[in-house]
């Protein structure tokens, strides 16, 4: 695509009437030295927000704080799918860099770019077919869209606990949530998705029609292929569920052993995550679960005797209710922070040296104003009746996902925040031999050595070459994209 050939589409031609004051000096056509963003305008149904305008910084921030002085030259806030056709296609006539956006909850800060923002966040209609339960969302549509729509029908898919995360980085990735064993992965309940691809064609991707693409739409990440603008689910039925968060403080190494055993033979019905948490200000470690049961009080009170065996809880709140209401009792904000997460897929147990390293570095944390948690996400069930090479998921067959956040403020000064990374990089490093070198490519981490094998292992080879069918000249590309 050439400048010629991107106003011959009849895309760049129709500007001039009505553009926002901000816009208007650069109205006339191509300002010496920067790109014709009043062409781009005027080529959109939704709107462009250049650095002048009042939404611009709080639109570009992404969830990562600490990648938030990467500001775009402008973000095109796209209505429709020509919006995103016609950005794509303008991006590449004039040079600039482009990035897609739907959440903005990338780790790495990965939808930043020095270029055009392409943000879809404003497509995020979700309307339920009640007769079949198909979902069909648009490409920026957030947790949150997904939460009001299924409610009313009773209705969910695998979806994730913060509000304001995007669907469209959520299920490209893999998508964990609390309903992944009983229900399997976001990505294994996506029937179709629509993609904008680097030369302006826009693709169904199904079962069907571009099969290839759909297999790397479920498991490569955001941001590789082009920009998706809708994704076609099967919802699943809701019913009542028990929700649950214990704490500890003592016995914390016979707890976690305990808990681990439970957990590791619970039903499929068990969605579970276990932190261990350091906190700034408090005096020793925190070993917490939180989660939902499809089933009674009853049922969660005889899974969790074992350990209420070994060590009552310190706190403890189980509830039973309906689907949505237990969700709002699960759910976060997502709102932005300082934070660095790293992963780690287990394949098996955890030993009992395993469960002493991660006790032990959490008591040398070095400190921040905020916290350092190990976790891990119970898997199994649904997501392991597919084999790993059945998606671009290929984590399949692995009993957790475990992983390291370290969150820090702005009042923490540089040298501190250094020494932290520090210990999370020989705490990651150290966790290799009781886990895997396997990571989770939503999890992102600018950090992590040979990412293409922790991301996808035996999947690599496959995605490589579907990337060279749809984006050969590799125009979406971010530093740990999908090499052609
Ligand atoms: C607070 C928080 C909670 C989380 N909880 C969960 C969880 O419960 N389960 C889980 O699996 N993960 C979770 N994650 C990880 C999350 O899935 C990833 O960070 C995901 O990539 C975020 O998607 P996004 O659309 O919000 O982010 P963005 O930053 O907008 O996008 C992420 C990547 O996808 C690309 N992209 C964005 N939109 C599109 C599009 N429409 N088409 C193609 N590419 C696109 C971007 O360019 C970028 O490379 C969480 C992350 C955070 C920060």
């Amino acid at each position: 695509m050439t400048r010629r050939t991107f106003l011959r589409t009849g895309a760049g031609l129709a500007f001039a009437a009505g553009l926002p004051g901000w816009l208007s000096g650069c109205a006339s056509g191509r300002v010496a030295g920067s790109p014709p963003w009043a062409e781009l305008a005027a080529s959109l149904q939704g709107t462009l927000l250049l650095p002048q305008s009042p939404d611009f910084r709080q639109v570009a921030a992404p969830w990562a704080l600490q990648y938030a002085s990467r500001l775009p030259q402008a973000i095109a806030m796209c209505a429709s799918e020509a919006d995103v056709r016609n950005s794509v296609l303008w991006s590449q006539a004039y040079e600039v860099p482009l990035v897609a956006r739907s959440g903005g909850h990338s780790y790495a800060g990965y939808s930043t770019t020095p270029g055009l923002m392409i943000n879809v966040s404003q497509m995020h209609a979700v309307e339920i077919d009640p007769a079949t339960g198909v979902a069909r969302l648009g490409g920026g549509a957030r947790n949150r869209n997904v939460y009001a729509a299924c409610r009313p029908y009773g209705r969910a898919v695998t979806h994730g606990r913060c509000k304001e995360v995007g669907v469209a980085g959520l299920v490209l990735g893999g998508g964990i949530g609390f309903n992944m064993r009983a229900h399997g992965l976001t990505c294994d309940g996506l029937k179709e998705t629509r993609i904008v691809l680097a030369d302006g064609r826009a693709l169904n991707c199904s079962e069907r029609e571009n099969s290839d693409l759909f297999w790397a739409c479920r498991g490569a990440g955001g941001g590789n292929f082009g920009i998706n603008t809708g994704f076609t689910f099967q919802t699943f039925e809701v019913g009542n569920y028990t929700v649950f968060e214990l704490a500890w403080n003592d016995r914390l190494a016979e707890v976690f052993d305990a808990l681990q055993t439970m957990a590791l033979s619970a039903p499929d019905t068990l969605g579970m995550k276990l932190s261990v948490v350091a906190r700034a200000g408090a005096p020793g470690l925190t070993l917490s679960i939180l989660g939902q049961l499809a089933g009674t009080r009853e049922q969660l009170a005889s899974l969790l005797a074992p350990v209420h065996a070994v060590q009552r809880p310190s706190k403890q709140t189980v509830e039973s209710m309906a689907y949505w209401d237990a969700q709002e009792f699960l759910s976060e904000e997502g709102y932005p922070e300082y934070s660095h997460e790293r992963s780690r897929f287990v394949p098996d147990s955890l030993s009992p040296a395993a469960i002493a390293t991660i006790l032990e570095e959490l008591r040398a944390w070095p400190g921040t104003n905020v916290a350092a948690t190990w976790k891990f996400f119970l898997m199994g069930g649904a997501i392991d009746r597919l084999a790993p090479t059945q998606t671009a998921f290929v984590h399949r067959r692995n009993t957790m996902i475990s992983s390291i956040e370290l969150e820090w403020n702005a009042q923490d000064p540089q040298a501190r925040v250094e020494r932290n990374q520090l210990w999370l990089s020989r705490f990651h490093d150290r966790m290799e031999r009781y886990t895997s070198s396997f990571c989770y490519q939503n999890f992102i981490d600018p950090a992590q050595r040979d990412y293409l094998h922790a991301y996808y292992g035996e999947n690599l080879a496959r995605l490589r070459e579907i990337k060279r069918s749809y984006d050969p000249k590799n125009v979406f590309r971010y530093p740990q994209s999908i090499p052609v």
